[in-house]
């Protein structure tokens, strides 16, 4: 009877880079190479990964090495990687200089030694290869494999060692690394006890050990016990044995009884659940319905799988699931329950369900699970899924009894794209890292945009953070520093909101050739003042530093970026049509003449100013066919009537942005002329609204301002004011993406039918446009930023017009006396807080573009803050801001204060810092309001006065000072 077999071997492990939550930081030399890189394993546990691919590069030797490993009493060391390995063949341009392999090396030495890594003191163990690179998923779509490789090290004879990894230009990521050596567990054979023994150095020995008697027995003479533990840590070979000692004897036992082992003195009654009707057996059978595990004992009760689990609730959070229940009633006699849970996804009608598969995550798993809950993530957005939870114990696969399990039906809501997990380097420069990443798994609608976010890693704590935006899955981030390491970070956007963040990835910039060294800054004043030659052309715009800078697009493609990137990090500068001498050259400059034979006109849709708007299909050679919006010059026009329609388009060609109106080409040498738009389904959004009232939820409106504002941030980013912003200047498409449009100088305003004349001269909408714009024409970001308000209360009130029928005259009065639309029915309580901050009378105190699309954003993610109604009135009748100061006594924490000033969007901000009470808020100073990252001075303003009245009511109350 040998119980020592493989199951029994025992690994001891020296490191284990998965169980590390904190960094590893081991030596990566050259920089640029292996980086130390954030995870997430199968189970969503945090781990640390080891990443390298320069594979665009040749000569590429780049090495990793661990910490030190002591070996302890180890002679034979595990090495188990996991990794995956990019196939070649799927990175183009990269023939030649990529490769597939990498070197696995170890350095035995007898304590740490320095930082610097000596090649020649390493002994290769192995060439690792991948055994797949991909496998193809369900959908056909190629994936990333896990790769584990096992390598074995021995003998060793120094006190410890590293192990290195070197890469030779290949595009790697080291999951994780398992170091371990192997030990034969204790047993006891022939009533002799063998102790824990450590196997041997070489896979062919075998380490010989001797066993010890056990009471009441003795060595046979001349046949002491011995076992042999292999290299893989099993017992092997029992040589020998003890004996009873004279006096003691091992017997049969009798009916009911048995006696498993021959180290047991005596036998036993059979355990609960067991019984046997012979005598002399090792061990008793199970009753009816009752089971033993494999590693069940002969002694131990047999047993029977769990009954169901009980009290199964949910709880679901967009795509989340958290599933909570209670112990089943019967736990089958056993202690070692678990649950599993089955997933399945279900059609609406009929309805049919099939497994959820891989995509699906469980945390803290699927199967196994030792407490009572599991959240499972990464469903898809509106759909139906059952989940079935089971208990199980040891015994429940031997049964052959129905499954017993709880269940609920769930389904749903819309929800934010999963992450960008996978991001890859396809070409790292002195000044640019051009990026290229998979769609995330979960879309959950159509991804319109993914925003890179990179800084600089040494500016990590000054959070110096740049973004940039993109259409398509790759993108150039352009006027980086040489030789300067920086993270990046990619998620993806849908009209539910912006995703999470994928991993983050760390490049480092090439170093710059020698006598080219140059700072951000001075690169940015040679972008202004050394234009090429032929690229000088006069312009007179006010958003360009110098009168005659000069910009035309560059004879190369990139140039155009070489020039104007350096101002704006990944945006460029709006440049005024009007500047242009010849209109025709702005055209051509920024629109691509169409052939009038792609474009079909279909149908007319609407009236412009200088003809009409239509639907058709455009189809360029090689392309898809595509739907289009077409705007015509009506015939008969004159030479400035043709220069003014075209004006649009040599605006709107400027720009390339998801919530932009796109063009798609002009149409200028045949007739009619025509501007190519991309087409948007569902027309303009104040119509839109008017049509669907009530039919959204505030997410989705939410989402939409959101899109608003992003394509207002980047009109603003470029130095684009757009001065007629109002939602019938918005175009809604199919899938709810809200785009900007209509673009065109000042006079096109004219043509916008809420405009009217003002005593300054020239048309104003007024109901949209803020004070200063209106008094004095000061057009800028900020004026745009108060009409942006407007049009939240637009989408907010469903196309309801604003200021309702008061004319424009009594809007002037109220706004100059401080009054302020009310919040629309329903709207919550922080998008109306945030319309108010739009409309602050000084245009310093209103919130920027970037900073709105950070609140919706928050919004968006914690939809809690979206919750409470507000349900106020639908007139104007009273002052709408509420500049009244609340009586501190009524509150009973820090929220409520916040809540009644309005400044509830910043209670995290006091939480975060330590002021969870109200005595603590009274003793704030500016400066402590100021260091909670409070930026708008309205808001520090507005708290701080209120904080001086909280003060001197506490005075009043308590008669006591409070020392500030
Ligand atoms: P506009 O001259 O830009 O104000 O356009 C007049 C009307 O045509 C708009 O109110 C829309 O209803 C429609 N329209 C304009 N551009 C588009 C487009 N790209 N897609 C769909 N409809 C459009």
């Amino acid at each position: 009877m040998n119980t020592g077999k493989a199951q029994n071997a025992k690994e001891v492990i020296l490191l284990d880079s998965k169980a590390q939550q904190t960094e590893l930081e081991w030596i990566s030399s050259p920089p640029g190479g292996w980086e130390e890189i954030s995870g997430l394993d199968e189970n969503y546990t945090p781990i640390r990964t080891y990443q390298v691919c320069q594979v665009m590069e040749p000569n590429q030797n780049n090495w990793l090495r661990t910490s030190w490993i002591e070996k302890g009493d180890a002679q034979r060391i595990f090495v188990e990687l996991k990794f995956t390995l990019r196939d070649c063949n799927s990175l183009p341009g990269v023939v030649g200089t990529c490769k597939e392999t990498f070197n696995l090396y170890y350095q035995e030495t007898d304590s740490e030694v320095g930082r610097n890594i000596r090649e020649n003191q390493y002994v290769k163990i192995d060439t690792i290869a991948a055994d797949e690179s991909f496998t193809q998923g369900d959908l056909g779509e190629r994936k990333m494999k896990l790769n584990t490789e096992v390598r074995i090290i021995g003998p060793l004879s120094r006190r410890g060692f590293y192990l290195a990894f070197q890469d030779v230009g290949a595009c790697i990521a080291l999951v994780s690394v398992k170091v371990y050596y192997k030990k034969c567990w204790s047993i006891i054979e022939n009533l002799a006890t063998f102790p824990d023994t450590v196997t041997g150095s070489e896979f062919s020995s075998l380490v010989e050990v001797e066993g010890m008697c056990v009471s009441d027995a003795e060595e046979e003479a001349d046949n002491a016990p011995k076992m042999h533990c292999s290299a893989e840590g099993e017992w092997l070979v029992p040589i020998g044995k003890c004996i009873c000692k004279a006096g003691f004897h091992q017997k049969a036992c009798g009916r009911g009884f048995y006696k498993s082992s021959s180290q047991d003195l005596q036998c036993s009654r059979c355990p609960a659940h067991s019984y046997n009707d012979r005598e002399g057996l090792w061990r008793c059978d199970c009753e009816d319905g009752y089971y033993r595990a494999h590693s069940d004992p002969p002694s131990v009760a047999c047993t029977r799988p769990p009954s169901a689990p009980q009290n199964l609730v949910y709880n679901i959070n967009q795509t989340t699931v958290s599933l909570e229940w209670s112990p089943p009633a019967d736990m089958g006699g056993r202690n070692d329950v678990t649950y599993r849970i089955m997933c399945r996804r279900c059609s609406w009608e009929p309805e049919e369900c099939v497994p959820c598969g891989g995509n699906v995550g469980y945390s803290p798993q699927q199967a196994e699970l030792v407490d009572t809950y599991v959240n499972v993530v990464d469903l898809l957005a509106h759909a139906n899924y059952t989940f079935e939870v089971e208990a199980v114990n040891g015994v429940s696969d031997l049964s052959r009894t129905q499954r017993l399990f709880a269940a609920v039906s769930v389904a749903t809501s819309q929800a934010a794209p999963s992450q960008v997990s996978e991001v890859i380097r396809e070409r790292v420069q002195q000044r640019s890292v051009q990026l290229s990443w998979q769609e995330p798994e979960q879309p959950n609608g159509v991804i319109t945009e993914y925003e890179i976010k990179y800084y600089e890693k040494v500016n990590q704590q000054q959070k110096t953070q740049y973004t940039q935006s993109s259409r398509s899955t790759s993108a150039t981030v352009n006027n980086l520093k040489p030789s300067t390491a920086y993270v990046f970070q990619i998620r993806a956007f849908t009209t539910a909101g912006y995703g999470t963040y994928g991993p983050r990835l760390e490049i480092t910039t090439k170093e710059e050739a020698s006598g080219t060294s140059r700072t951000h800054a001075q690169a940015e004043m040679i972008s202004v003042l050394l234009p090429r030659p032929d690229q000088l052309i006069v312009c007179s715009s006010a958003s360009l530093p110098v009168r005659h800078c000069g910009y035309s697009k560059a004879d190369q493609e990139g140039d155009e970026e070489l020039y104007f990137q350096f101002k704006f990090p990944g945006t460029k500068t709006y440049i005024d049509p009007e500047t242009y001498e010849d209109p025709n050259r702005a055209v051509h400059q920024f629109a691509k003449e169409l052939d009038a034979s792609c474009i079909k006109i279909e149908r007319v849709i609407g009236a412009g100013e200088f003809g009409e708007v239509c639907s058709g299909r455009m189809k360029l050679p090689g392309k898809r066919d595509t739907s289009v919006a077409i705007k015509t010059l009506k015939v008969g026009y004159s030479e400035k009537q043709r220069r003014d329609f075209l004006c649009e388009a040599s605006i709107m060609g400027q720009f390339d942005h998801p919530n932009v109106v796109h063009l798609e080409g002009v149409v200028t040498r045949g007739k009619p002329v025509m501007i190519v738009i991309e087409y948007m389904e569902n027309g303009s959004l104040d119509a839109f609204l008017r049509k669907h009232d009530g039919q959204f939820t505030v997410i989705q409106l939410v989402g939409m301002l959101r899109g608003i504002a992003a394509g207002m941030r980047y009109l603003s980013d470029m130095g684009y004011v757009h001065r007629d912003l109002a939602a019938r200047n918005i175009l809604v498409n199919s899938n709810l993406v809200c785009k900007v449009s209509d673009f065109g100088l000042s006079r096109v305003i004219d043509d916008d039918p809420e405009a009217v004349y003002t005593t300054t001269g020239g048309k104003i909408p007024v109901r949209w446009t803020a004070m200063e714009a209106i008094q004095y024409r000061k057009f800028t970001s900020a004026s745009d930023v108060w009409s942006y308000g407007i049009v939240m209360w637009e989408v907010m009130s469903y196309g309801e017009r604003p200021y309702w029928d008061m004319s424009n005259q009594d809007v002037i009065k109220a706004i100059e006396e401080g009054y302020r639309l009310p919040a629309p029915m329903d709207c919550p309580p922080g998008l109306h807080q945030l319309m108010l901050d739009c409309w602050q009378k000084d245009r310093a105190d209103r919130p920027k573009f970037d900073q709105i699309v950070g609140i919706l954003d928050k919004m968006i993610r914690n939809p809690n803050t979206l919750k409470t109604p507000l349900g106020t009135c639908t007139r104007p009748i009273s002052p709408l801001l509420d500049q009244s100061t609340p009586d501190f006594t009524t509150f009973r924490s820090v929220g409520e204060w916040l809540e009644a000033i309005k400044m509830e969007r910043y209670q995290d901000n006091f939480t975060a810092e330590g002021y969870s009470s109200l005595e603590s808020v009274a003793r704030m100073s500016i400066e402590d309001v100021m260091s909670l990252g409070i930026t708008l001075v309205g808001h520090q303003k507005k708290i701080m006065s209120n904080i001086q009245t909280m003060r001197a009511q506490m005075l009043n109350l308590h008669g006591t000072g409070i020392q500030v």
